[in-house]
């Protein structure tokens, strides 16, 4: 349920109604926007009376949240959050490219890519350390010495990193990652979730390879529950009985999360399709949907790429896909956060 204020109510009015919610055992959560102050109510609402409610003059009106997302849900805060990272900001108009290898793989390929893609114009560079592979006979990931190498690329170039978790018990590692991707596999880990709900660092979430809109946003929900409000939602592609690519891009997810959740979502096109052929335009539809970023496999040699090679493009062609994103976002009047 959401509370709805008068403009300019009284504080202590305002806050008395709050004690009469939390002694009913209801969490509350505070949205104060440019227009409206809204309580959200979360907890078992069905003993509470609108019209006992409507009783306090500080309440303008009364509404029941029906969908079983609270925190992240636009009626509990209506305007777009902005996630801020390294003094970039996320959503709201403001557009990010992170791009960067599927697999960080040496010294020399990681920071060669990063000064690439950083001199390209994206805002953050990706590369997986710890990877989710189907098979274990395949590449894993150089795991904590990957992560000491992306924070070299970032100490060479300044651009924050983006990188993957598998589990809670890596945690301290990612002390000083920007942003902690939780891959598509593990939108679903409850227990990641939770941890990741405990830490304030922000999140790049990535929606399930079969998940549904609801159990996606229940999945950020996790997290705030657990005081961590940065989330970053990222889709990258359903899977379909289409097999001639790797996934299907559900462009109808950025439309949809814009309407029911204030979060930020970008998109990955490169997992979306599995080839690097189809970078370019899904690119160019997530832009006219209105997602808030890209995230894009860029490797300096896509051929011999340890991990997702197809689906990587080569440098020129980063340029050239840059060029393309920079013009069209700035047409569809979106603010590209640059190096
Ligand atoms: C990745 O980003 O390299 C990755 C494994 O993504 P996803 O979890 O979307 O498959
Ligand atoms: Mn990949």
């Amino acid at each position: 349920m959401i509370v709805v204020l008068k403009q300019n109510s009284d504080k202590e009015r305002v806050e008395r109604l709050m004690q009469h919610f939390t002694d009913m055992g209801l969490r509350i959560n505070y949205s104060e926007g440019a227009n409206t102050t809204i309580l959200g109510l979360m907890g078992d609402t069905t003993k509470l009376d609108e019209g006992d409610i409507m009783a306090y003059d500080v309440v303008e009106r009364v509404q029941r949240v029906t969908e079983p997302f609270k925190a992240v849900n636009r009626k509990f805060h209506p305007e777009d959050t902005i996630i801020e990272v390294a003094g970039r900001k996320i959503g709201a108009g403001y557009f990010n490219v992170m791009a960067g290898p599927c697999s960080v793989e040496s010294e020399a390929q990681i920071v060669e890519v990063a000064e690439a893609v950083k001199k390209a114009g994206a805002s953050f560079l990706r590369g997986g350390a710890f990877k989710p592979r189907t098979s274990p006979y395949s590449f894993q990931g150089l795991e904590a010495e990957g992560l000491k190498l992306l924070l070299e690329a970032k100490r060479q170039t300044g651009l924050p990193i983006v990188t993957e978790i598998m589990s809670e018990k890596h945690l301290d590692l990612f002390a000083d990652v920007d942003i902690i991707q939780l891959g598509a596999r593990n939108m679903q880990n409850f227990m990641l979730l939770k941890e990741l709900g405990r830490s304030n660092k922000p999140i790049l979430l990535k929606r399930g390879l079969s998940a549904t809109m609801e159990e996606f946003l229940m999945a950020a929900e996790y997290i705030f529950a657990g005081g961590n409000t940065n989330v970053i939602l990222c889709e990258r592609g359903i899977r379909t009985f289409e097999n001639l690519i790797r996934n299907n891009l559900d462009i109808s997810a950025v439309p949809l999360v814009k309407m029911f959740s204030h979060l930020p979502i970008i998109i990955d096109p490169s997992h979306a399709a599995g080839r690097r052929d189809m970078v370019q335009p899904l690119s160019r539809a997530a832009i006219a949907a209105g997602a808030d970023g890209l995230i894009i496999e860029v490797h300096n040699d896509p051929k011999n790429a340890l991990c997702d090679g197809a689906q990587s493009l080569d440098i020129s062609q980063f340029d050239t896909v840059m060029s393309d994103i920079k013009r069209r976002a700035e047409f569809e009047g979106r603010t590209m956060m640059l190096q």
